[in-house]
């Protein structure tokens, strides 16, 4: 066994026996990791508070390579109780563990951590949660190696007279090279570019029309499904939550 120390978010967990738990971590340094939190649920417990889904801190650990770790310390650096208190935000904010989950197990880059640290402080903020999970499935989308290009049509390389988005293009069409593909509205076009050049950490504001944000959804999944082979269960459950709300 290696102490380590790793800054992680909690994405899933488990009872495990009377009185412990066994975490799901989303780390930085090390990729998902399974850690035993011994003795989190009784009352003295000082791993107690931290020992629970969308905890963010520093994790300390002994650390096991290929086995559960045992977690001996945490400095919690944020709970997102903003997020926790509202039935919405932990709707998607599940959604965005499990994307990033599936995102992080392909992709090496410690980024991918920061990315998700920083589309959660952002929902915590009180940025609109719908939005900014359909932010992040365009920011997944190069780390899942599926790239959507949206800086110029995607037949002739033109950058002029962009028609529309294609699923099966794999992103912008010029007038001259559209055919009958499905018209987005030139919002919905607008967006999904900015979606790919912003800075997701710059952004203070996220206001979107609930057309747009619909029309959006429905090309991302479409695309999702088209390239992507990720089947997320929060994703169903979050397209039943639309159809009630
Ligand atoms: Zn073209």
């Amino acid at each position: 066994m290696e102490k380590k120390k790793v800054e992680a978010i909690v994405i899933r967990e488990v009872m495990y026996s009377e009185s412990s738990k066994i975490l799901t971590l989303l780390t930085k340094e090390l990729g998902i990791l399974g850690v035993i939190s011994k003795g989190c649920r009784t009352l003295k417990s000082p791993l107690r508070g931290a020992s629970r889904i969308l905890s963010y801190g520093n994790f300390y650990l002994n650390y096991k390579k290929d086995g559960l770790s045992t977690l001996t310390g945490v400095d919690v650096l944020s709970s997102f109780t903003r997020i926790s208190s509202d039935l919405s935000k932990i709707s998607y904010a599940s959604y965005l563990l499990e994307l990033f989950e599936q995102v992080r197990k392909g992709n090496e880059e410690e980024e991918v951590f920061d990315l998700l640290k920083t589309f959660l402080l952002k929902m915590n903020d009180g940025l609109d949660e719908e939005a900014l999970a359909l932010l992040a499935e365009v920011k997944c989308l190069d780390y899942l190696g599926v790239h959507l290009e949206t800086s110029f049509c995607c037949v002739c390389g033109s950058s002029k007279n962009i028609r529309t988005v294609s699923v099966d293009a794999g992103g912008f069409l010029c007038d001259n090279c559209y055919k009958k593909e499905k018209v987005y509205c030139d919002k919905t076009i607008k967006l999904l570019r900015m979606f790919s050049l912003v800075e997701v950490a710059q952004i203070s504001k996220l206001e979107i029309s609930s057309e747009v944000k619909k029309e959006i959804s429905q090309f991302l999944e479409s695309y999702y499904d088209k390239y992507t082979g990720l089947f997320l269960k929060s994703r169903a459950f979050l397209s039943n939550l639309k159809k009630i709300g």
